[in-house]
């Protein structure tokens, strides 16, 4: 017998047991991700020989494509395929593309990403949004659901962002992968525990009663019946053929700007055109909900300085030596000491804003989003601070930098958990996947600009000396702590009016 909404909702405790599913189904969909997103750019650049700046526009575009497709992922789960149906054909379609990669990654590299990035537009935004399902409008205990929610993220981007490359380059199991075969093997891994996801989900979708099936279906006689299966058919037939289209965008940078400047605004203009079928009140939380996204971009293209620029200055400005005795590669920390942070401290902030909650003193969402850009600007005035722990030779504190990205996932725990909980409270039950594809859209759009930002401290610095280089990266991150410090204070005075138009949702 299937669970009603009402009793899946009613749960006793801090969380539903559905949550624990979904966060092992996202768990190794991140890992796959990841793993694959962390050797995009070596493998461009080793195995299929592209220059560097070539290999970095060219992921920065797999990037901003993989997340302007949750918007499209999301809005066919709203109108057509409902969010179970989305995420096993985006879950199918990523274990295609990796099996594909798996095969012959030099071959056909750009077919299985293409396979990749529409996937993941059909899966990611969908399992946020069923996380939101499980619960009431008003459950105070949903934003420490999607902090659990966010750590199983973070541990299979951890295990898979390591684990794969170092398979790859044969740093990891080197002497069970025969050399010849070790990025095959590499990427067989993401097929293997996309598939370990999907698993998961299918055993598991039973236990969410009615929450995600497609909005087509209506219950005869008893069951659940679809008159327009053919809709179905159509978004399935349209996702494999755009996959020709993608590769091309993809491998030709060019059509990557085009895309981006027509899908931000094109996803504007749908908006405004649901906005006129809704009332007074759900259109403002939509505008509330706007704003979020409008500002993540901001908050994004200065977090992922990650993947660019510190990594740059990961390898030319740090020294391998924490707390004066451990020896660990800089550019390893820069890759993974987010994610460790996030595992460690995303439960216990989801436990601090439930124990607030019930002293009625829990920060609301928007003072939330503030501080998230208050300790984001901490953290890169903490980087701009390495340079005070430099020595002469321009090699920097990696403790210093370690701690900047301690406050930087401070940050991120304050908005980014907190932004997909928020979308999920201020749409509108039929625009849950869009408003949730908007939310990614903006991560796209977050690392265009990060590129941006980042070619504009990275060009000034060519063949300068390492001391140079210390000086040219961290006034930057000055600046970004400043733009940052800047949104966080706006955000917050104007926190009043945002309150407003959120209506009664906290
Ligand atoms: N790291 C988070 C994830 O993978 C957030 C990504 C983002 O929105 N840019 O889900």
């Amino acid at each position: 017998m299937q669970a009603t909404l009402d009793e899946i909702q009613d749960f006793k405790g801090k969380y539903p047991k559905q949550l624990w599913y979904l966060f092992f189904s996202e768990m190794w969909e991140r890992f796959c991700f990841y793993g694959m997103r962390g050797m995009l750019t070596f493998f461009m650049i080793n195995q299929l020989f592209m220059d560097e700046k070539v290999a970095n526009l060219q992921y920065g575009a797999t990037q901003a494509f993989v997340y302007a497709f949750t918007f499209i992922g999301g809005l066919f789960a709203d109108k057509i395929l409902g969010f179970r149906k989305s995420l096993f054909w985006g879950g199918l379609l990523m274990i295609i593309g990796s099996c594909i990669l798996a095969i012959d990654p030099k071959a056909y590299f750009f077919l299985g990403i293409s396979f990749n990035i529409i996937g993941t537009g059909f899966f990611k935004p969908n399992i946020s949004t069923m996380v939101g399902s499980l619960y009431k409008a008003g459950d105070i205990r949903r934003d420490a659901g999607f902090s659990v929610f966010y750590s199983g993220i973070n541990i299979g981007a951890l295990l898979g962002g390591y684990a794969c490359i170092a398979i790859g380059k044969g740093t990891f199991l080197e002497s069970f992968v025969p050399e010849n075969l070790r990025w095959n093997v590499a990427f067989g891994l993401a097929a293997i525990v996309m598939t370990i996801s999907l698993i998961t989900f299918v055993f598991t979708r039973r236990s969410l009663g009615t929450i995600g099936l497609s909005p087509l279906e209506h219950k005869k006689e008893g069951v659940f019946y679809n008159g327009k299966k053919w809709y179905e058919y159509a978004v399935y037939i349209g996702g494999i053929f755009s996959i020709p289209l993608i590769m091309k965008m993809v491998a030709n940078t060019v059509y990557t700007d085009w895309f981006m400047y027509t899908i931000g605004p094109f996803s504007l203009i749908y908006l405004a055109y649901e906005m006129t079928k809704h009332s007074r009140d759900e259109v403002k939380k939509l505008i509330a909900a706007l704003l979020f996204i409008l500002f993540s971009v901001v908050f994004w293209a200065i977090y992922e300085q990650a993947g660019g620029s510190l990594s740059i200055f990961a390898a030319n400005n740090l020294s391998d030596k924490i707390l004066g005795t451990f020896t660990l590669d800089p550019n390893g920390v820069n890759n993974s000491s987010n994610a460790l942070f996030v595992i460690l401290f995303a439960p216990i902030i989801g436990l601090i804003w439930i124990a607030m909650a019930k002293r009625k003193i829990e920060p609301n969402t928007v003072v939330k989003f503030g501080l998230g850009f208050l300790f984001l600007g901490f953290a890169f005035y903490t980087f701009y601070a390495t340079k005070f722990f430099a020595n002469v030779n321009g090699i920097a504190s990696l403790d210093v930098f370690t701690m900047a990205y301690f406050i930087v996932t401070l940050g991120e725990l304050c908005l980014s958990p907190i932004g997909l909980s928020i979308m999920t409270k201020l749409s509108p039950a039929r625009l849950q996947g869009v408003m949730m594809g908007m939310w990614f859209l903006a991560s796209a759009y977050g690392q265009y600009v990060a590129g941006l930002f980042g070619a504009s401290i990275v060009s000034n610095v060519e063949n300068a000396s390492t001391m140079d280089k210390l000086i040219s990266y961290t006034n930057g991150y000055k600046e970004f702590a400043l733009y940052a410090i800047v949104a966080g204070v706006v955000l917050i005075i104007i926190s009043p009016l945002i309150r407003k138009l959120m209506g009664d949702v906290k």
